[in-house]
């Protein structure tokens, strides 16, 4: 995997390691998880907060220097756990939950890196804000105090992702955000190739899920 992400940075010229290889381990059996932790590699991307609850804080003592990646939807009842679990939160996808962020940075938590979700593919059962609202949604952020560090975008399951790809690039130029969040196993050549500074990549990793 690491070669690939290698090979594409490079193909993009891009410079090598410019691109976080985040690896989705929902759902995924522990001895999977633990092999890639044993082959040293650190940035994770979990989905459900309980799930990271329950398995992250005993591999984090045991392996130094893991980062955690929030990628899945996160309810605002939960945000005060997830902010002290995660290293980043990529989908701010809403004001109440940005509102509650802010809320408990005024409570003194240090939030995580934020990375505010867009719906590119303006998808009405998708989370995210719609790239026409983005602008306002960043201003309310910054009124907020809260300053996110990048997009993050999932293009619709059927067609071409990387217009998706590129409106999240153009988007992120727009406001002066420099990381996309952005790519995942079937397309993140194609995301790195446009710009993605963190690709999460699950199944391509760890084999099929199984939610059974
Ligand atoms: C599950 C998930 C991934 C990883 O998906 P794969 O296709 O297994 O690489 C990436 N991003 C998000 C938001 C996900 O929910």
């Amino acid at each position: 995997m690491t070669t690939r992400i290698r090979t594409a940075e490079s193909r993009a010229g891009r410079s090598p390691g410019s691109v976080t290889l985040i690896a989705v381990s929902k759902v995924q059996p522990d001895d999977r998880v633990r092999a890639v932790l044993d082959a040293g590699h650190r940035a994770f991307g979990e989905n459900y907060v309980q799930e990271a609850q329950g398995k992250w804080p005993v591999w984090r003592a045991q392996y130094p220097g893991v980062s955690l990646h929030m990628i899945g939807p996160l309810q605002s009842n939960k945000a005060r756990v997830a902010a002290g679990l995660f290293d980043a939160i990529h989908t701010l996808d809403r004001m109440s939950l940005a509102r509650k962020l802010a809320g408990l940075a005024a409570d003194g938590v240090v939030l995580p890196d934020l990375f505010v979700q867009v719906n590119t593919g303006d998808e009405p059962q998708k989370a995210g804000v719609l790239a026409d609202e983005l602008p306002g949604f960043l201003s309310a952020c910054a009124d907020l105090g809260l300053s996110p560090q990048g997009l993050m975008c999932i293009p619709p399951e059927a067609g071409d992702p990387i217009p998706h790809f590129r409106l999240l690039r153009s988007l992120a130029a727009d406001h002066g955000l420099p990381q996309l969040s952005m790519g995942m196993s079937a397309d993140f050549e194609a995301a790195i190739a446009e710009g993605a500074t963190h690709v999460r990549v699950g199944s391509a990793i760890f084999g099929a899920r199984d939610y059974g």
